[in-house]
């Protein structure tokens, strides 16, 4: 897929294409690179990464220590 003048640096034209870091868009014209967020390109990704940590861990015993 090409977007037409979407490039930030020379307004050139952008070729979306894919590696194994994911999928990216890089410029016909100046090499502009630029890495395409993965949620965009997987919806359902995202709800996967959703991390529910138990908040116990950060739980402290109560110190009341009277100084006289
Ligand atoms: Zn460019």
């Amino acid at each position: 897929m090409i977007y037409f003048k979407e490039c930030p640096k020379c307004h050139g034209d952008l070729y979306a294409g894919e590696d194994i870091h994911g999928p990216y868009l890089s410029c016909i014209q100046c090499g502009y690179l630029r890495d395409q967020p993965v949620e965009k390109a997987k919806p359902l990704f995202r709800e996967t990464f959703v991390i529910d940590a138990p908040k116990t861990a950060k739980k402290r015993p109560k110190k009341v220590r009277q100084t006289a």
